[in-house]
């Protein structure tokens, strides 16, 4: 058996209602919050007034910081820089990935007080991270990247000499995941599509990943069969309970498994288009799954038959079609096949309508290997990377 190193993980309690949890929870960690959101339609929910109320009543005062998009390195130091002062006890994060993201960063740095540029991977002086970290509750409230459950922060600047780089340590991980089901109900549908996708192609990418191990294999097995069951259901109706509960617990899994063993190719492509372009996470995910997954195959195939990463699609692409009896050759075609249908069912965009062209691969290509494509199960050559995205621009 593979050995294997399992890394800090929340507290966690999920299910439907788990939100009513909070003020409790909340209150061991003292009596002055920071809430940091996204730019949504929380406030206006009834979620908020719950939340807001319940935390008055258990003696715990707030302040509120909204964040608009994916946060940046400077929105992080100036909420640093604004907010240090205030001796915060704890940091709630309600939102999607970009509010618990700029949520863990901001925690993370409330007590150093140093710029997040010092730790950013690959970006200036990546110097240590010694913390300590103000605690962290993570509450989503879309069903995507798993955030809730991992140890690092994704931050942006967009642009020519854009980046998407990790703050990243064991200590950043939340104290506490919330992860209350019923308030995925306000999700548009494009969100469930693209934060969906991001949560299978998590799971998908740890499962195959170079570093995988049994413990997490068996995780994100069940993560996919959830979203197998979930996706489709839940985008068409965000009112159906079960659905909530199969993509809330596959987007989860998926932040767990990745944390451990990593990602691949897509998430290696993901990080300089959410930088170049201006491109959601989720829909990068979606968009380029079932060509990254043929192209890995088809590298597999050339370079070593035998690789245990082909019997793993294989098994995937039998889950995922609910074919169980294919051969191996048959499932990897019906994986495929699977990942091309809903990729179309959930309509996501090609790269085209965010303005990738096909002159923009070269330099997309070159910034693609960071960590996740590190522990993508076979070493791409630049002429594959570059034909993932050419067949989706
Ligand atoms: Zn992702």
């Amino acid at each position: 058996m593979t050995g294997f190193y399992l890394s800090r993980l929340p507290q966690i309690a999920f299910g439907s209602g788990v939100l009513a949890n909070l003020p409790a929870i909340a209150r061991k960690f003292g009596t002055r919050a920071l809430l940091v959101t996204g730019a949504g339609s929380l406030k206006d929910s009834v979620h908020w007034s719950r939340i807001t109320t319940g935390l008055e009543t258990e003696g715990i005062s707030w302040r509120h910081l909204s964040i608009p998009g994916e946060p940046s390195p400077r929105m992080v130091d100036d909420a640093v820089a604004n907010l240090r002062s205030e001796r915060l006890d704890f940091v709630i994060g309600i939102g999607g990935g970009s509010a618990l993201d700029a949520a863990k960063a901001i925690a993370g740095l409330l007590i150093p007080g140093n710029s997040v540029m010092d730790h950013l991977e690959g970006v200036g002086p990546e110097l240590p991270y010694i913390g300590p970290a103000t605690p962290f509750i993570a509450i989503p409230t879309t069903a995507g990247t798993g955030s809730e459950a991992t140890k690092n922060a994704v931050l942006s600047l967009q642009g020519v000499d854009g980046f998407k780089k990790s703050f990243r340590d064991d200590k950043l991980v939340a104290e506490y995941a919330l992860i209350d089901p019923d308030l995925l109900t306000s999700c548009p549908p494009a969100v469930v599509a693209a934060n969906g996708m991001d949560a299978l192609t998590q799971l998908l990418e740890s499962y195959v990943s170079s570093r995988a191990a049994p413990l997490t294999d068996s995780l994100a097995w069940g993560g996919m069969k959830a979203a197998r069951d979930g996706l489709l259901v839940l985008h068409a109706d965000t009112g159906n309970a079960t659905a909530r509960e199969q993509m809330a617990y596959a987007a989860l899994i998926s932040g767990i498994t990745l944390a451990q063993v990593g990602l691949g190719s897509v998430h290696g492509l993901a990080a300089p288009l959410g930088a170049f372009f201006p491109i959601p996470h989720g829909v990068t995910c979606g968009t380029l799954v079932a060509t990254a997954t043929r192209i890995n195959i088809e590298a597999l195939w050339a370079r070593d038959p035998h690789h245990p990463a082909l019997e793993k699609y294989a098994l995937v692409g039998r889950l995922l079609s609910k074919q169980g009896h294919l051969n191996r050759e048959a499932a990897h075609t019906a994986l495929i096949d699977t990942l091309e249908a809903w990729t179309h069912e959930l309509e996501l965009p090609r790269l085209a309508h965010y303005g990738v062209a096909h002159a923009d691969i070269p330099r997309i290509v070159a910034n693609s290997r960071g960590s996740s494509m590190k522990t993508n199960p076979v070493l791409l050559d630049d002429d594959e990377i570059a034909a993932i995205l050419s067949a989706r621009i």
